[in-house]
């Protein structure tokens, strides 16, 4: 049960997909769907395709030819998991749309999760954590509005997949992860997928990144009790940031930060479930 809720995590609750409805009030629902949506295929939205076309392929031609063949079935998973995921449920933002289109999801979740990389659901990425859902991503990256040249803190490394997706538009891109062997595996994702510029600190991401301050944008894709004043601070005038707010355990609400001056403006989009976001002993 405990394996099934960290599954969901990182998912909106409630949602209205496009060809089915999520709704997990409970944990025993929640179960119900992370059990349907890990059954890969028998969701009529989860496409399925066998790789090398299910034959064998001898370890000398496991060559080029092959990868290449991978890459655009990936491709081919990625532009259906935009449409079907991401533009159905109303994400239109060009760089973000053209982001998702572009970051191989399948190189930021372990082996074993490989082939249910671009399915509708969070992976669990060990250490209790998870990678999140495609759609939570783009609506997330959506809400800050990315725009080339902007200078951006993501909370919460995990996979390097939120990271990647803001590297894709900015190459200014800063993640900090409190697991330090999940900071070292979101950083070498990044390198394998040619992220070279992401700049990854493992440390407790409440205090923000000082030197790098202020940012433009703040992404923080683990559940805080209360929004750090320590990044509200190290936030731009002008700048947004968005943070899921709640108890652990608990549905959440994503929450939209806005800087102008003095003035904090908060607005709740939508009702979430993230990891716990974990402090380091003081
Ligand atoms: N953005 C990640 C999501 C990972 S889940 C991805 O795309 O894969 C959230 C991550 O936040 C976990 O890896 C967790 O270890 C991390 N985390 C939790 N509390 C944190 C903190 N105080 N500082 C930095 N990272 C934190």
């Amino acid at each position: 049960m405990i394996l099934l809720f960290f599954m969901m995590s990182g998912v909106p609750v409630g949602l209205k997909t496009a060809d089915a409805i999520i709704q997990s009030s409970n944990v025993g629902e929640e179960a119900h769907v992370a059990d349907k949506s890990s059954d890969a295929g028998e969701e009529a939205h989860v496409a399925v395709i066998s790789l090398h076309d299910g034959k064998e392929v001898a370890a000398d031609d496991a060559s080029d030819e092959a990868l290449k063949a991978d890459e655009d079935r990936y491709r081919q998973l990625r532009e259906q998991m935009v449409n079907r995921q991401i533009i159905a449920r109303g994400v239109e933002n060009r760089p973000t749309l053209g982001a998702m289109r572009n970051v191989p999801r399948h190189k930021f979740v372990r082996s074993a999760e490989q082939r249910q990389a671009y399915m509708d659901s969070p992976l669990p990425i060990g250490y209790g954590q998870t990678i999140s859902q495609p759609f939570i991503v783009a609506y997330m990256t959506q809400l800050i509005d990315p725009e080339p040249g902007m200078k951006v803190l993501e909370i919460g490394t995990g996979s390097g997949y939120q990271a990647a997706v803001l590297a894709e538009i900015t190459d200014q891109v800063f993640t900090i992860e409190i697991v330090e062997e999940l900071g070292d595996w979101g950083e070498q994702n990044l390198r394998n997928a040619g992220y070279d510029k992401v700049q990854v600190k493992r440390a407790d991401g409440y205090h923000g990144w000082a030197e790098h301050a202020p940012f433009d944008a703040i992404v923080v894709t683990a559940a805080a009790d209360h929004i750090p004043p320590p990044l509200v601070e190290q936030l731009r005038d002008g700048g947004r940031m968005v943070i899921p707010v709640g108890s652990p355990f608990r549905t959440q609400n994503l929450m939209l930060v806005e800087k102008r001056g003095e003035d904090i403006r908060t607005r709740n989009l939508m009702p979430v479930r993230f990891v716990p976001f974990t402090r380091e002993e003081e």
